[in-house]
């Protein structure tokens, strides 16, 4: 049986939007589920190999605070065979009165069920940063997501999925073949790049914009394996009109980047890192993919012995707590390092869904600990009884332990850590989750 989530809210919070995109990936499969009423939207959702069923409740949901508190229960009632329910809120409209009233009915309603609560509409740090007066008025322990963009939807979802029993499907994205995503701002040389990997002239490589072609996918053949290459270099041809470019892009590269399993993401040797290669590796990381930096058109640049340690101390000190990014220094031009590049990506690809066994694990979680003891909030002390790595598309571990509220962040970092040395997780984000036990 798949377990049944259900998306509460007031109208217009994005409950329509969030259903798209959790589903998106298995857009051929939606359809509403025979004898359901039309108002009751619900299609079966594939997440890292979990099933499960998604319900929009557009027609249930309340629509005004005229409602007396008695109708409202009435209403929420629909929601009686969920199995979890996430209620989202507009962290940019703030909580209304209504949602609080929802809040409370569905907490005391709903005791046995999971009720996940989700502020939508966190697109930036600044709507983060107010969405966080939130937790004071009362809503407890909120996910803060972008609906629209994805930001948080894959964390939200796992800790959704992880709190019900989901029978286990194919997968989406592991499938045998390797994905690489070519991202980058225009300009960098994602053309040439794919190009010079595939050896022929494929497509038209220009200064002009709106001379490349859309993008399509192309399979890559090196020692016996096959790696598709998604290529986003297409995105100018759509956008004749300026504004749209980011926008297009953006998009672009978000499809890319959810298909791929490790994105590479192209800088300009002379330019380095700039706020929108940020964006795009924040986007990656994200999404939990892996990621490989490629400085490009390196032949451009005048260096000496130094240079490219140089380059990529500077690369590390911008990058902070995500400088486990591998670098490589490419040229489209004189190929240098392109097929590396692929082998280095391979590994990553590889690595991300190595499984580490429970023992080993633990072996390495007592050494860790010895070598520094968690440290201790207002006199109790964390006891970490033992991990293990949860069956996942990505690296995701799971720690037991007496407490999670008593992890501090800097102990969490030295795990994180020592998981990197330990272990080769290189250009790969990790996901931990401290669990009472
Ligand atoms: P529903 O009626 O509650 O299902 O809400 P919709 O999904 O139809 O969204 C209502 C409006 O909010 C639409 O214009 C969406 O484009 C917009 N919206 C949804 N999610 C987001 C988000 O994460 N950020 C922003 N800025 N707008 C969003
Ligand atoms: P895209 O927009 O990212 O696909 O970039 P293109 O592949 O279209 O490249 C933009 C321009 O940079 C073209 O004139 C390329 O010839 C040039 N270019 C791309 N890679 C390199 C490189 O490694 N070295 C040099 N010197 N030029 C490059």
């Amino acid at each position: 049986m798949k377990p049944l989530i259900a998306l509460v809210g007031r109208p217009n919070v994005g409950k329509s939007t969030l259903f798209n995109r959790i589903l998106r990936q298995k857009s051929a499969i939606v359809d509403p589920t025979p004898g359901v009423t039309r108002d009751r939207h619900i299609s079966p959702g594939e997440w890292q190999g979990k099933q499960f069923l998604l319900m929009d409740t557009g027609g249930y949901a309340p629509e005004n605070d005229s409602l007396s508190v008695s109708m409202l229960e009435q209403t929420l009632r629909a929601f009686e065979d969920a199995d979890a329910i996430i209620f989202m809120v507009d962290a940019r409209a703030g909580l209304t009165y209504l949602d609080l009233d929802i809040t409370k009915i569905l907490q005391k309603t709903f005791k046995d069920k999971k009720i996940f609560f989700v502020a939508n509409k966190v697109d930036n740090p600044q709507v983060a940063l107010e969405a966080q007066s939130l937790v004071r008025s009362g809503f407890t322990e909120p996910y803060f997501i972008s609906a629209r963009d994805g930001a948080g939807v894959a964390d939200m979802l796992d800790d959704v999925l992880a709190s019900l029993p989901c029978p286990e499907g194919e997968g989406i994205e592991e499938d045998d073949s390797i994905k690489l995503a070519v991202l980058g701002r225009p300009n960098v040389g994602k053309s040439s790049m794919v190009n010079a990997l595939l050896g022929a002239e494929r497509q038209i490589v220009s200064d002009v914009p709106g001379t490349t072609r859309d993008a399509i996918d192309s399979v890559l053949k090196r020692n016996g394996e096959e790696y598709t290459l998604i290529d986003t270099a297409g995105l100018r041809k759509r956008t004749k009109i300026d504004a749209g470019i980011e926008f297009y892009s953006s998009i672009r590269t978000a499809r890319a980047i959810e298909r791929c399993n490790v994105a590479l993401v192209l800088l300009d040797a002379r330019l380095g890192l700039e706020s929108q290669d940020m964006k795009i590796i924040h986007m990656a990381i994200e999404r939990k993919k892996g990621v490989l930096i490629l400085v490009n058109k390196w032949d451009l640049v005048e260096k000496d012995s130094k240079t490219s340690k140089a380059f990529t101390d500077n690369l590390q000190q911008q990058l902070g707590n995500i400088g486990y990014i591998p670098v490589l220094f490419t040229s489209a031009l004189t190929k240098k390092n392109c097929y590396r590049a692929i082998d280095t990506a391979a590994q990553i690809a590889l690595n991300r869904r190595q499984k580490i066994s429970t023992s080993n694990l633990n072996r390495f979680l007592q050494e860790a600990i010895s070598m520094r003891h968690p440290s201790t909030k207002s006199g109790k002390e964390l006891k970490i009884k033992y991990m293990t790595q949860i069956e996942s598309g990505h690296p995701v571990f799971a720690f037991f332990c007496n407490d999670p509220e008593l992890l501090e962040s800097n102990f969490r970092r030295f795990l994180e850590k020592r998981l990197r040395e330990h272990f080769d997780f290189a250009g790969i984000p990790i996901t931990m989750r401290f669990l009472r036990k």
